[in-house]
């Protein structure tokens, strides 16, 4: 995987004895640090340009987040029209260094640049409340909604704050969810049950087209064995399935790889979900990646949930083609279907999600949290 190239690194000078800013001076050649005297100017009004976009991934802030870390994910506030498996989402930045085609944030971010949040301590103190307060339940917690868990946790080490604290709550599951390689930051903290390494994949082919500047296929399965071998559980998100003329061969490349690699006891958990995108997401995907992206090129529809989807036909062969491949090896491997519909867990797969006894306890609702946002769909 390529070095992170970072053209600026801004920080806000309330932030500036933060352990964050402090490694940022650090790492970074002088003059590629800039320290601002007052906060960045982060108005921006409607969606960001092509240019500005680019920009934004190449520049970095560090900031103070004034807000509540800690919020519901996306899937619980389409509870009428999708099934979801009670995550949590813990924002320390937003934006992120690695360029897929058919990543949100290009419709979703209107924040000129790149951030991460300095004031991590605070983040800390929210969650270590909620986990006193519900230690039994078991929350998932997650790190990669507007940020990619990993990709740049070499330079901030904002899992080696966040797994001390979960090993005091074995209840409760951190996920790192990632499209890059870098664990070797915290695999010395291992083993930890319920920190939970997951990566996005998808087949050599599609990484190459549309997931650009990530790692590669390989280094992410050489990555999630580094972590099992230092006693972190994994998980695998194949998401998005994004149809292809050679489909079937790539995902069942992808399907015999993991088989060969790992066993289902390896793997807490698998999700499938098949490529969906914001309508206002096309232009700013057709301006970046042009006309020969598979994403650009499919016919997609309008869905229920406001989200353009492949044609429910297509969906259901996609995720009957994998789920099968799987469970013909090995009926142990559990698998769900991340952010679809009741229907399609009945017509895909057979089954509904509080049948499988792997998967109950991530459907099964859970008290609502204090202070718990409920933000409108954004994300996956
Ligand atoms: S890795 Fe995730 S957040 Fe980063 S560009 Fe790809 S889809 Fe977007």
């Amino acid at each position: 995987m390529k070095d992170v190239i970072l053209d600026k690194i801004f920080i806000e000078k309330n932030s500036l004895k933060s352990k964050l800013a402090q490694r940022m001076i650090q790492i970074f050649p002088k003059e590629k640090v800039e320290i601002l005297e007052s906060e960045y100017d982060l108005s921006h009004k409607g969606q960001l340009s092509k240019e500005q976009f680019e920009w934004s991934k190449k520049n970095l802030l560090i900031t103070e987040f004034k807000g509540h870390f800690f919020k519901r994910c996306p899937g619980a506030t389409q509870k009428k029209t999708i099934t979801c498996c009670n995550y949590y989402v813990l924002n320390l930045g937003s934006q992120c260094n690695m360029n897929c085609s058919y990543c949100y944030l290009q419709s979703y971010l209107n924040t000129p640049i790149m951030k991460a949040y300095s004031n991590i301590d605070k983040a800390i103190s929210e969650l270590r409340e909620m986990m006193i307060e519900f230690p039994q339940l078991p929350y998932r917690v997650g790190t990669g909604e507007v940020i990619d868990s990993l990709s740049l946790d070499h330079l901030t080490l904002f899992s080696r704050e966040l797994i001390p604290l979960f090993k005091e709550f074995p209840n409760w599951t951190l996920e790192f969810k990632t499209k890059s390689n870098r664990v070797d930051q915290f695999l010395d903290l291992g083993p930890c049950q319920n920190v939970l390494v997951s990566w996005s994949i998808n087949p050599p082919h599609i990484i190459q087209s549309e997931e650009h500047d990530t790692a590669c296929f390989e280094e992410r399965i050489d990555a999630a064995k580094k972590c099992r071998e230092k006693g972190f559980p994994l998980s695998f998100h194949i998401d998005p399935i994004i149809w292809h003329p050679e489909w079937k061969e790539n995902y069942s490349y992808l399907v015999d790889e993991i088989i060969k690699n790992f066993s289902p006891e390896d793997i807490k958990v698998f999700s499938l979900g098949t490529l969906r995108f914001q309508p206002e997401q096309r232009f700013m995907m057709k301006e970046r990646f042009g006309m020969n992206s598979y994403v650009n090129n499919s016919e997609m529809f309008l869905s229920e949930s406001g989200k353009m989807r492949y044609d429910w036909h297509l969906r259901n062969e996609m995720f009957q083609f994998v789920f099968k491949r799987f469970k013909n090896h090995n009926p142990k491997w559990n698998i769900f279907l991340c952010m679809e519909t009741p229907e399609t867990w009945a017509t895909s797969v057979n089954v509904s999600p509080m049948n499988v006894p792997g998967l109950k306890d991530f459907f099964r609702p859970l008290p609502k949290i204090k202070n718990e946002l409920s933000e409108e769909s954004i994300g996956d």
